[in-house]
């Protein structure tokens, strides 16, 4: 059977995707590369979705990662609207939901995912959205004026970001977490508290502890949600942001090896996955010889799609990064370095009350993250300590008259 090939074959057109095309021809890689995204529009900012989008802030022009003509003048084959289902590494072959196959060289699966849906009766009803792509967001923001009640679910980084754009718009919001605090999985508990004190401030209806019993509705829209402790929380919209399912069920298919659990397709430093030719980035990867969870954070998809594309191009760079995340919340600057999974230790530089201030998260003595919120200078200075796991004394830490760039200086 004919059918167009590339020399790279690229699965996925978000930061990932995008990224590894980026990458190749930057170092030269003269083969044919083909983008296969899934999205109806040109790579954008993702992270903006929950944020500046939202909140009517930026176009998607404003967002593209590369103006739309760049792709074809670096002869980029971008496709839209392309959906791939299978992996056929013995023919090197991918297939796409309309039966089409395409040839590869090399693979770069970057194909991120998709978010979790509820499960519980009511899921289908009209008024139910997830942030995750531009069509997403569009549906909901095209439903923001006739909506005055809006029932956010889960208290992660969606949930909040969307919470605070919502109030700034002048919504009644809730928030439901089935745990005890937001973020519960990210940060420790002043960092949660925090967050949680600043949304009721504004006004924001805060449910801790209890999940989503039902979503109410009357002619196929929603009209509010009922929690498993029996409150009714009326509403006009439903925003669920409970995390995502990585797009990763074609490797898995293919014979990837993945996580116990199937999580994420395991890869190595050069994002190599148990595939001959086929590396895996961003959302839907898991470091071997790491932390053993994804990190989806637009910081990894751009370093893992640049190390694979390298190894590609036969200019081979083992990945080596220290993940950091951001997030804007009201008028919070949230800056996190390093990973805090496994702390032993935290320690509060800074008064929360002046919101204003940092936690750094220990473990065995060792600086392993820092959250800093609207203290960037903390986050700038104090890099370096999580860069090199120091080991500083927690008073040291503590005490924010003395700039962490001076403690750096001495370990
Ligand atoms: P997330 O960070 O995984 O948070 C989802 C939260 O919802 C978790 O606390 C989860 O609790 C809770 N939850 C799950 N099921 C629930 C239910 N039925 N009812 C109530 N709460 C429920 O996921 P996300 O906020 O949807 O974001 C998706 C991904 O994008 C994440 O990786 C996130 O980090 C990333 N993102 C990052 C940023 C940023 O860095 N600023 C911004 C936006 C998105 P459990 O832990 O118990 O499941």
């Amino acid at each position: 059977m004919t059918h167009e090939h590339f020399d790279c074959l690229i699965v996925g057109g978000g930061h990932a995707g995008a990224e590894a095309a980026i990458t190749l021809r930057a170092t030269g890689f003269a083969g044919s590369i083909g983008l296969l995204g899934n999205e109806a529009v040109h790579p954008y900012e993702r992270p903006a979705l929950s944020k500046e989008y939202l909140a009517g802030k930026k176009s998607l022009d404003q967002l593209l990662l590369r103006p739309t003509e760049y792709w074809a003048e670096h002869d980029v084959d971008l496709r839209l609207s392309v959906h791939v289902v299978g992996v056929d590494t013995d023919n090197k072959t991918v297939t796409c939901d309309d039966g089409t196959m395409v040839g590869y060289g090399s693979l770069v699966w970057a194909a991120g995912g998709s978010p979790r849906r509820l499960d519980c009766p009511g899921h289908d009803l009209n008024g139910i959205h997830a942030i995750r792509d531009m069509a997403d967001c569009d549906r909901l923001m095209s439903a923001l004026p006739q909506s005055r009640r809006i029932a956010v679910i889960g208290g992660g980084f969606i949930g909040l970001e969307a919470a605070a754009v919502l109030r700034e718009l002048g919504k009644e919001v809730a928030i439901i977490e089935a745990l005890d605090r937001f973020l519960a999985r990210v940060a420790a508990e002043p960092v949660s508290r925090f967050y949680e004190n600043e949304h009721r401030d504004r006004g924001v209806s805060v449910h801790l502890g209890t999940g989503v019993a039902e979503i109410l509705g009357h002619d196929g829209e929603v009209t509010g949600v009922r929690l498993t402790d029996g409150t009714v929380i009326d509403a006009d919209q439903v925003i669920v942001g409970i995390g995502i399912i990585p797009a990763i069920q074609p490797l898995l298919t293919a014979g990837a090896e993945a996580t116990a659990g199937s999580t994420g397709v395991l890869i190595d430093d050069h994002c190599r996955t148990s595939l001959p030719d086929v590396y895996c980035v961003g959302d839907c990867a898991v470091l071997r010889e790491g932390p053993g969870i994804r990190i989806e954070s637009r910081q990894n998809a751009i370093e893992q799609a640049q190390t694979a594309a390298k190894a590609i191009s036969g200019q081979a760079e083992a990945l080596n990064m220290v993940p950091w995340f951001w997030s804007n919340q009201y008028d919070l600057r949230l800056k996190t370095i390093g990973l805090s999974l496994g702390y032993d230790q935290t320690v509060l530089r800074g008064d929360p009350e002046s919101r204003s201030f940092s936690l750094i998260y220990l473990k065995r003595g060792a600086v392993i993250a820092m959250d800093c919120i609207n203290a960037t200078r903390d986050y700038m200075q104090g890099r370096r300590l999580v860069e090199t796991g120091a080991h500083v004394d927690a008073a040291i830490l503590a005490d924010a008259q003395t700039p962490l760039k001076e403690v750096a200086a001495a370990i």
